[in-house]
């Protein structure tokens, strides 16, 4: 038992050895990446239930590594907050977002948007602001179809710092969203004091559906954004029933695996081709 149990030990070491050395070597790596291409900016829809047609996609950042394959954004986007490559790959996702949602524009009589998730650390830079102009200057988008997300952590961390940096981005047009609405410590009392037009009720609320309490959380904040004139939206939609509850709850819009997952630039075009309209 003595000995089985040093085994263990042995193992779970050889486990942190090799996440830690998988942390330092993605680190270094992220270095060259966004000059090498590896990159890539996957799209999901924003479903509308009621027209039956996407409102727009948001960006979700994937890192195409010559050795680990796709990584996801839970894994490398905090390895890029700490060494500050968050910003320059930001830049990277707002520019090519910017572009791709004037490409899918091209053949739609309504336009759709394009949303962009933002980091704290990007508030700490102070180069929100220029990046977004910058952005939108490239690639002639007009910042009507510009969408930025940002989580109820990232306000409260620093409200007036927040939102002094987001009533100009507001009034150039830009739309903001509170990203995991519901899933945080949110102080209900300062939602008056943030400029945004969208709440985003987190998965998690989806997840446990099943749940009488959660449901009556989702239909409460429903209810919040309807009387404070701003937009909701749900995210984490897998079932046909949950579709079928938001939508006896007043929820139009809707993200989820049922409607698509995120996918490249490429399926997107296709996935839109299929559309029934
Ligand atoms: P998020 O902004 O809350 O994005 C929603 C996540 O839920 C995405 O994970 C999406 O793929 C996933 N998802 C969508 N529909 C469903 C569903 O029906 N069921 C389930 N179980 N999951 C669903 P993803 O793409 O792995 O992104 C994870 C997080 O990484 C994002 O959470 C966001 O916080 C962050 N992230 C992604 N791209 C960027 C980026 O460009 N910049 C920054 N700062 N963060 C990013
Ligand atoms: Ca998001
Ligand atoms: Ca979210
Ligand atoms: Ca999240």
């Amino acid at each position: 038992a003595k000995r089985q149990g040093k085994n263990q030990y042995f193992v779970y070491n050889m486990e942190l050895d090799k996440m830690a050395s998988r942390r330092m070597e993605l680190e270094k790596d992220m270095q060259l990446a966004l000059t090498k291409g590896q990159f890539v900016n996957y799209y999901q829809p924003k479903w509308n239930a009621d027209t039956n047609y996407p409102t727009g996609f948001e960006a979700l950042l994937r890192w195409k590594h010559p050795a680990y394959g796709i990584i996801s954004p839970d894994e490398f986007i905090p390895i890029a907050e700490e060494t500050g490559m968050i910003v320059s790959m930001t830049r990277w996702v707002l520019e090519q977002a910017c572009r791709d949602c004037v490409q899918w524009n091209k053949h739609e009589p309504e336009p759709l948007t394009v949303s962009v998730n933002l980091s704290v650390k990007v508030f700490d830079s102070k180069n929100l602001m220029d990046m977004v102009l910058f952005a939108l200057e490239r690639s002639s988008l007009p910042a009507e179809l510009l969408e930025l997300e940002i989580t109820e952590t990232i306000v409260m961390n620093n409200v007036t710092d927040v939102v002094n940096q987001l009533k100009p981005l507001q009034d150039m047009g830009i739309t903001i969203s509170m990203d995991d609405f519901g899933s945080g410590y949110s102080s209900l009392g300062s939602l008056d004091l943030i400029p945004f037009h969208t709440l985003k009720i987190d998965k998690l609320f989806m997840q446990q559906s099943h749940s009488p309490a959660k449901r009556a959380v989702v239909n409460t904040i429903i209810t919040l954004a309807s009387q404070l004139n701003l937009q909701v939206v749900a995210e984490g939609v897998e079932t046909e029933q949950q579709l079928d509850f938001l939508k006896a709850s007043g929820c139009q819009v809707m993200q989820g695996f049922y409607f698509s997952k995120p996918m490249p630039r490429d399926q997107l075009d296709e996935w839109m081709a299929a559309l029934n309209r």
